[in-house]
């Protein structure tokens, strides 16, 4: 006999979520010429959208591939990640690292905390960013059919990657997430999320670690329910 329980889906932000700082703001910070922080404003104050604001940032942006490299060594992986990875991939329940950051400032911030992306089953979706011949080059691969400026366009993904059968699961904690919410059948919200979804009456789990919400997702999704379901 199978049960009617739906098997989750997790759609985890990067910056701010999994790591302790936003890498993109350290960076911008780091090597940015002071005028990103005027940029930021701008999108804060919603002139202009994520997207074009990521896109102004990085231009005023000065840094090596070993310097960026280097910077990326000092970053801080929220303690419960690796378990909830470990769990996720345990249960066949798919991770999805989804960020208006950069791929490979995420998967060198993987790497040098032993995060092993293949191993977990993790997949990145996120703005694309390489050195070419020593010069930053980025792009927008996840920004088709977006109507809201995002860099990568969370709902798009989402809607993309749910069927009938799983439960969309947003775990996040800014305003790069605010579109992904809405696309979710249930939230993790942290920090600026929460007071988001409070104002706009959007249901949410509150976590304060990844390690929250492995609990409490372990206490929903009991693996022997999740046996007899297809
Ligand atoms: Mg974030
Ligand atoms: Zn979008």
């Amino acid at each position: 006999m199978s049960t009617n329980v739906k098997r989750p889906r997790l759609f985890c932000d990067f910056d701010g979520t999994i790591t302790r700082q936003d890498v993109i703001d350290v960076l911008l910070e780091t090597y940015a010429q002071p005028r990103w922080r005027d940029v930021e404003q701008e999108w804060i104050d919603g002139r202009i959208s994520s997207r074009e604001c990521l896109d102004r940032q990085m231009a005023c942006t000065r840094v090596s591939e070993a310097d960026l490299d280097d910077l990326l060594g000092g970053i801080e992986i929220d303690e419960g990640f690796q378990r909830l990875a470990s769990w996720a991939r345990d249960y066949g329940f798919p991770l999805i690292v989804f960020s208006d950051g950069f791929d490979w400032i995420i998967e060198r911030a993987f790497a040098h905390n032993s995060i092993d992306v293949a191993a977990l089953g993790i997949r990145i979706f996120a703005s694309h960013f390489e050195f070419v011949s020593g010069v930053p080059k980025w792009s927008f691969p996840h920004a088709k059919g977006c109507a809201h400026g995002c860099g990568t366009c969370k709902p798009g993904i989402i809607h993309r990657l749910t069927t009938p059968d799983t439960v969309p699961v947003v775990i996040g904690d800014g305003r790069s997430d605010i579109f992904a919410v809405d696309a979710a059948d249930m939230v993790y919200a942290k920090g600026w999320l929460q007071s988001h979804c409070k104002e706009q009456g959007i249901p949410f789990h509150p976590f304060r670690s990844l390690s929250d919400v492995l609990a409490h997702l372990s206490a929903i999704y009991d693996p022997a329910i999740m046996r007899n379901t297809v």
